[in-house]
């Protein structure tokens, strides 16, 4: 057993933890209030070599692991969880899924210029009707020729306005009341393809959150992402690495919450006193520390597992599922040690809880982990 990262996990959590403090935080409060997208973070993040983190170096990734993603994304999201989001999505959701199931001329032409930051990583399953029950998938890709032809609704896409492509599910047969699922790499420029950021949302605003309606969308049958038939099994494997990319974005923001209600409670006076003083701040701040410190070590635990190329199915649910709700305390305590104050925009925290309440819900709520958890545990 041993809990030391490796030189090149700490070279890159040195790294990425004076990028954050430098170049992420100082404008996220102006970003998410302005709707903003962090367009030149992510031009530097793209020369730091951090866009391609987890992927190969043939296809102009870094070839690191997936702790090291975590720390990434941990890091990004402590500075700004906008950020955080769009480059766990743009890995996890985007990059991987190509990664693990393309064909190698699929890995260059869709893989590489993810991996330089030329195009951001999407992906596209939800609909209006198909959430948590994902394989109610309504699109339909019908085979003309040799292209296919998609018609459907994608809603709450993170990242497809900066995509060039991105992978959605679609059905692409029926075997009496059995949909046959499929994965396919579509254009985000082809003709029919609509891409609408209108949403007002809770937080995040910095972060690009898309509808996509496809009418008539032509694809060559190449675009097909892995086998015919199997996009919802390739799905749930993104997904499985998608917890993490969460988990290590929960307890980012987490400690960010943390460090701002330690520094306020220490320099905030009543009744002649520190708050840091009182036990009942204390506690606060020491069960957050404790939640925290956890939290991490889940987020590790399941990123060490699948860099392991070991099952990880259970421990990335378990510490997306830990970590978010524990965001979500953590920063709900920070705003209430900032009292009043904290329910400004200014102190900073009410942003991060604004931030924490998606960690619940994106990648499969609550409920959802809960339900994985059960059936891992043979339920
Ligand atoms: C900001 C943002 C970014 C997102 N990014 C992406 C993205 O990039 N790509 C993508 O494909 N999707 C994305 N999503 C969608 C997200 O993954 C879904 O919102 C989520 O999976 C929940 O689906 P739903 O919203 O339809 O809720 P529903 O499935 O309708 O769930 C509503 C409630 O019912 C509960 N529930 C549902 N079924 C059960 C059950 N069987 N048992 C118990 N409780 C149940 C849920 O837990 C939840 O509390 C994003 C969402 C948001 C808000």
């Amino acid at each position: 057993m041993n809990f030391d990262l490796t030189t090149e996990q700490q070279m890159i959590l040195r790294t990425i933890r004076e990028f954050s403090d430098a170049e992420v935080a100082p404008g996220a409060e102006k970003r998410d209030k302005e709707k903003a997208f962090p367009i030149e973070v992510f031009k530097k993040l793209a020369d730091l070599g951090m866009m391609g983190l987890p992927f190969s170096e043939e296809y102009g990734g870094a070839g690191a692991d997936t702790v090291s993603f975590a720390i990434v994304t941990e890091e990004l999201s402590r500075a700004c969880g906008s950020t955080g989001i769009t480059y766990s999505a743009h890995i996890s959701l985007g990059g991987a899924p190509i990664n693990l199931f393309g064909t190698e001329e699929q890995k260059q032409k869709y893989l590489t210029p993810i991996c330089t930051g030329e195009s951001f990583g999407a992906f596209g399953l939800t609909e209006p009707n198909a959430g948590s029950d994902a394989g109610g998938t309504q699109t339909e890709a019908k085979t003309d020729g040799n292209d296919f032809v998609i018609n459907g609704n994608k809603c709450y896409i993170t990242n497809a306005s900066y995509a060039n492509h991105l992978a959605l599910t679609a059905i692409t047969g029926r075997d009496g009341q059995q949909k046959e699922i499929s994965a396919i790499i579509v254009p985000t420029d082809a003709d029919g393809f609509k891409v609408i950021d209108n949403y007002e949302k809770m937080g995040l605003h910095a972060s690009n959150t898309t509808e996509l309606v496809l009418e008539d969308v032509r694809v060559p049958q190449e675009n097909l992402l892995g086998k015919r038939g199997e996009g919802f099994k390739q799905f749930l494997v993104t997904l499985d690495g998608g917890r993490i990319g969460i988990g290590a974005m929960a307890v980012g923001i987490a400690q960010a919450a943390y460090e701002k209600a330690l520094a306020y409670a220490k320099e905030r006076k009543q009744f002649g006193k520190s708050l840091s003083h009182f036990q009942a701040i204390q506690f606060k701040l020491a069960d957050m520390a404790m939640k925290i410190e956890l939290a991490r070590t889940m987020v590790y635990k399941a990123a060490w597992l699948k860099d392991q190329g070991r099952p990880f199915t259970k421990e990335a649910s378990m510490c997306k599922l830990y970590a978010s709700e524990i965001c979500m305390e953590v920063t709900n305590q920070a705003v209430q040690i900032h009292g009043g104050y904290g329910y400004m925009r200014e102190y900073h925290v009410e942003r991060f809880m604004r931030d924490a309440k998606l960690l619940e819900i994106g990648e499969g709520t609550s409920e959802v982990q809960r339900m994985v958890i059960a059936r891992t545990i043979g339920c």
